[in-house]
């Protein structure tokens, strides 16, 4: 009920029925309606039928340029026609055209509100003028009525217009959050559904390799094959990662330590000793209160792109530090490649998921490690200079996530 109330609808006709309530009154109490009762009458049952009528349109017609004019339209003619027959311009009968100017400025832009106020001061003005004597026309009491048409529309529009644009804007988020959820679900049922399939290809493919002569045709088809399903295999889970609300079992760890671990895998699992690593680890260990199996994840993958930046090798320099930060502590760990860099242009691409320059890659990897860094109040930033290198900082705060941030509890006093 409430909302229908709020509803443009449920506004404009609670204001039509007000408008057709104080004509009815008006009329009444001021006794004018005697003047020409059956045309009084007449008119009142013909707007109380258009009202009615209006009740059981459906509510977008109320969303429609044209439906302000019309009622404008309706609207006039009947106060004006009231007001005319009954001769009731030292009666109050001049209120209802500030139900009018309501209306209007309910319903459609400021702009046009402020012109049906002005159109509305005209016909007035005109109906005075041909009711009474020229000299009526600057009596005090309507002068002073016209300029309250104005004000009436400019404050009224404003606030419906304002009003409007609120609403609209969290409709419109709200409308945008419901697919962004509903195309997740759907990617990760997707995911689910392929995840087995999948082992079970990659299965009989590495079966069928075993069972290959070491040279020829076949193996390097197989071997081409198992490849894919390897990346597709990366992509499906990672998708499920992305998608999947984060439970982080956190707990202390030292920061030196887990990127020490994950240089030693990463380079172990590519090492062609093309690329020099450089370390730059803080003397003293860098403890922090977080999910260690994320926080290794996210490094993993950025220390993953910076060897995959060098196939003709480089130099890959990591390095810790802590930090103080307004007050707050925080470590932060930096790894820097010798790579060939990322155009500006596509610094912004970064992070979009499945965004990704490499015939093999899932474009997954920089929005996971992001996600997992904001799980935990951290940052992860990107710098670049193409034909120079890549530099990927992660930025974690010692006390982990701040609670209304995670359902994860930091560590007290600390
Ligand atoms: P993927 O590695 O699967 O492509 P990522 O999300 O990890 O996905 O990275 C997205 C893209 O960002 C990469 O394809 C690459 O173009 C660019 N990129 C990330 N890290 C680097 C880097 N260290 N040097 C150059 N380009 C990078
Ligand atoms: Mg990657």
């Amino acid at each position: 009920m409430l909302i229908w109330l709020r509803s443009r609808k449920g506004i404009v006709v609670i204001l039509q029925w007000l408008l057709v309530a104080v004509v009815v009154v008006l009329g009444l109490t001021t006794g004018a309606w005697r003047e020409s009762p059956t045309v009084f009458w007449s008119l009142v049952t013909l707007t109380a039928l258009g009202n009615a009528a209006m009740m059981r349109m459906p509510l977008l017609y109320f969303y429609q340029p044209t439906v302000g004019m019309n009622l404008f339209i309706a609207d006039t003619v009947f106060v004006g026609a009231a007001i005319y027959s009954m001769r009731g311009f030292d009666t109050e009968l001049y209120l209802p055209y500030f139900l009018i100017v309501l209306v209007a400025a309910l319903t459609r832009s400021l702009a046009r509100a402020l012109a049906i106020a002005v159109a509305v001061s005209v016909l007035y003005m005109f109906l005075v003028w041909r009711e009474g004597s020229a000299g009526s026309l600057l009596d005090s009491a309507y002068l002073i009525r016209l300029p309250f048409f104005l004000v009436i529309a400019l404050f009224t529009g404003y606030l419906a217009n304002a009003a409007r644009l609120q609403s609209e804007a969290v409709q419109s988020s709200r409308i945008l959050s419901e697919q962004v959820r509903s195309l997740q679900q759907l990617a990760s049922g997707i995911a689910h559904e392929v995840r087995n399939p999948l082992t079970a290809i990659g299965t009989g493919l590495e079966v069928l390799l075993r069972r290959l002569p070491q040279s020829g045709e076949e193996r390097v088809i197989v071997q081409e094959a198992l490849a894919q399903v390897g990346r597709v295999r990366r992509m499906v889970q990672e998708t499920l990662d992305l998608a999947r609300p984060l439970n982080l079992k956190a707990g202390w760890l030292d920061l030196n330590a887990a990127l020490e671990r994950t240089v030693r895998d990463e380079a172990g699992s590519r090492a062609d000793g093309r690329v020099a690593i450089v370390r730059r680890i803080a003397p003293q260990p860098l403890m922090l209160w977080g999910d260690s199996v994320l926080i290794e994840q996210a490094m993993h993958n950025v220390v993953r792109n910076a060897l995959e930046a060098m196939p003709q090798g480089g130099t890959l320099e990591v390095g810790t530090s802590a930090l103080s930060v307004r007050g707050q502590e925080q470590v932060l760990a930096r790894i820097s490649d010798t790579g060939g860099g990322i155009p500006v242009h596509q610094l912004e691409r970064l992070f979009q998921p499945f965004y990704t320059t490499k015939p093999q890659g899932t474009g997954l990897g920089l929005s996971l490690a992001r996600k997992y860094l904001h799980a935990h109040g951290g940052e992860l930033t990107v710098d670049s200079v193409t034909g120079v290198g890549t530099r990927v900082a992660l930025i974690l705060p010692v006390a982990g996530p701040v609670p209304e941030m995670s359902s994860a509890k930091a560590p007290a006093g600390s």
